[in-house]
């Protein structure tokens, strides 16, 4: 058989306790079956986990969907998340549109928001922070913004995001409904007339 990985050839290395023939690919120096009984070691699973995800769909979904252990989905995404690192902050944004994700950990008691802000053209992501659903939690997102000279807030809370931020600033906040209808005022689709 050749190597899932490199398809290089693999070579016979001995066998797993369940009886499944192990092989070993010498040139990436991994360890495979040619099938696998326990589908998480399958190596397209992980991809479709993070594709899941993405798609919103819930741990116990992705569990369900997959036919595979709760746990292994958990541990997955655990990891996944290590590696995700902030992005430089880019300074003189024109128009940032914030919103947040409610979450909860442990019990529903536990209310936590995942705030993210981003460049409304390009959809990239400029900042984001992980924390207890409070001001607290917004204001150091909004305090990035601010030093970051954004001009433009679009956000559907509009009112958290005026305490938080000084009038002085010069930092104009929108609703996020109100900056698509400017949008499509200004600049139609082509084929929606
Ligand atoms: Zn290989």
């Amino acid at each position: 058989m050749t190597c899932k990985f490199c398809n290089h050839a693999c070579q016979k290395a001995g066998k797993q306790k369940n009886g499944a023939q192990k092989l070993y690919c010498k040139l990436c120096r991994k360890y495979q079956q040619k099938t696998y009984r326990n589908r998480a070691c399958c190596k397209d699973i992980k991809p479709m986990i993070f594709k899941l995800v993405c798609e919103s769909v819930s741990v116990r979904g992705i569990a369900r969907i997959l036919n595979i252990s709760v746990n292994t989905v958990q541990t997955d995404i655990k990891w996944a998340a290590k590696s995700i690192i902030k992005p430089p902050i880019r300074l003189h944004q024109e128009t940032v549109e914030v919103d947040e994700l409610r979450t909860f950990i442990g019990n529903k008691q536990n209310q936590y928001w995942i705030a993210y802000a981003l460049n409304r053209k390009s959809g990239e992501v400029m900042d984001f922070i992980v924390g207890k659903r409070n001001k607290r939690t917004l204001r150091v997102l909004v305090n990035t913004l601010l030093l970051s000279g954004a001009r433009k807030i679009c956000t559907d809370q509009l009112n958290i995001y005026r305490s938080l931020i000084p009038a002085e600033m010069g930092l104009l906040i929108f609703f996020m409904a109100d900056l698509n209808a400017d949008i499509n005022i200004l600049d139609p689709l082509p084929n929606s007339a």
